[in-house]
């Protein structure tokens, strides 16, 4: 495409243009995937922002899908096969940055959705990375420790080709630890000549401090949120310091957000997980029940709130609703027994569209996730630049730099809302596009 059409727009608002990018792209829209909703969701901002037509049908499709299978010796002595994948979807605004996922039901279309999310959710805290993306389909939770290091050893020596510290560098997801981290980081390693080894440290980000993580990766998406509600509910009429709140999830980002709102004079009244949903009206004490679901592996049965169902669950009244699980679970059905002012989306993508519309036609305002939850990839990229340049920052710094970038792209949002008279979701892709569609104008489309 020549480069002059870079800086032509086409005119806003023509009329089903996501719907004419799927039919060029020969995508045959399935509503209940998630990478058509996402990317569906994505080019109604790109209109809005008016994104030159090119540069829309780039962001429809992953640059690279990558996709593996590789055996893994189990306990037992045999041998299973794992399929891995890895997408990278844009590297416009530098390397390729993204988790990944170990989870029964990974799948390429899912994983490729998730990867759209990294590029916008980077765009829009303006940190100098694209997206991608990655998982292996496995239940962790069936493997020993032995095996899920062969499985992650595997892993990274199916896709070491394809990845790099200055390329595409991984991260923890669901499922994932800093653990998994350092046995891939050391993975990376073996597998680089002896003499390059000082430069690996840098193909994954959330690895344990004492192997060069940084300070502050462990809470980082807990405490993302916090400073993007300090900067938010108070204009939605909410005191965090006095707001009730409930949790989908009780993993590194549910837990830490809890414990962080709680540490704030916040109430958490309500969580729900794989093992059971729990309420107590007097508030839960988070600590408590961090160490409850380290020895047990799940809420269910914490004996300092009552068990309720998932039903109940939902319609427990709160402020503020907070998903930190997976995707797709606020459908349209559990939307329409929530009981909040706000729900606040810590797990990526979390509302189907029919959830979405439900929320929205009920007044209940959604904070998007690519604003929410990206105080996790902010602090990776902190811990990207401290092995970089070998020097490492104090938990205070980071505190300090990570309030910046969240503060900055919540105004973003909120800028962005109010200039293209949309929601916030899609507010947090025009301010994200914006700057993504400027790069490419000004880059221009090789040869
Ligand atoms: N998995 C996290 C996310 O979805 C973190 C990614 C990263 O740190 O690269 O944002």
């Amino acid at each position: 495409m020549a480069d002059a059409t870079a800086t032509q727009h086409p005119p806003i608002a023509q009329a089903h243009l996501p719907a004419k990018v799927f039919e060029e792209l020969e995508i045959v829209k399935d509503p209940a995937n998630l990478f058509h909703q996402t990317i569906e969701q994505v080019l109604i901002a790109a209109q809005l922002v008016g994104l030159a037509h090119h540069q829309q049908i780039i962001l429809a499709q992953p640059h690279n899908e990558i996709m593996v299978h590789f055996p893994v010796l189990m306990d037992d002595g045999h041998h299973d096969l794992f399929k891995g994948y890895r997408v990278q979807h844009n590297n416009a605004l530098g390397p390729y940055k993204g988790g990944i996922r170990y989870h029964p039901d990974v799948h390429l279309d899912h994983i490729k959705a998730l990867a759209v999310l990294m590029t916008m959710k980077c765009s829009l805290v303006r940190i100098p990375f694209g997206g991608g993306k990655g998982g292996v389909k496995c239940n962790p939770r069936d493997l020993s420790r032995d095996e899920l290091m062969r499985v992650t050893r595997r892993f990274c020596s199916a896709i070491s080709n394809q990845i790099g510290p200055d390329y595409d560098i991984p991260a923890p997801d669901v499922g994932t630890n800093a653990q998994i981290m350092a046995w891939f980081a050391d993975t990376y390693a073996q597998m680089t000549p002896e003499h390059e080894r000082h430069d690996t440290l840098r193909i994954v980000t959330g690895k344990p401090v004492v192997m060069g993580g940084s300070l502050g990766r462990d809470k980082a998406t807990g405490q993302g949120m916090v400073n993007v509600f300090k900067e938010m509910l108070p204009e939605l009429g909410i005191d965090i310091d006095k707001m009730s709140f409930s949790l989908i999830g009780f993993g590194n980002v549910g837990g830490w957000t809890g414990r962080l709102l709680v540490e704030l004079g916040a109430s958490l009244r309500a969580v729900l997980d794989h093992t059971g949903a729990i309420h107590n009206d007097q508030g839960i004490n988070p600590n408590a029940l961090a160490d409850h679901v380290s020895q047990t592996g799940g809420v269910g049965g914490f004996n300092e709130a009552e068990a309720i169902s998932e039903q109940e669950f939902y319609g427990v009244p709160v402020d503020v609703f907070i998903p930190a699980a997976l995707e797709q679970m606020i459908t349209s059905r559990r939307a329409k027994l929530i009981n909040a002012r706000v729900l606040a989306e810590a797990a990526n993508a979390p509302t189907t569209p029919e959830g979405d519309a439900v929320l929205t036609q009920r007044g209940i305002e959604i904070l998007p996730a690519i604003l929410c939850n990206a105080g996790g990839v902010t602090v990776s990229y902190f811990e990207w630049v401290q092995n970089r340049s070998a020097m490492y920052w104090t938990a205070e710094e980071v505190d300090h730099r990570l309030n910046i970038h969240m503060v900055l792209a919540a105004r973003r949002v909120k800028l962005a809302r109010v200039k293209y008279e949309c929601d916030m979701r899609t507010a947090s892709y025009c301010a994200a596009l914006e700057r993504i569609g400027k790069v490419y104008d000004l880059r221009g489309v090789f040869p």
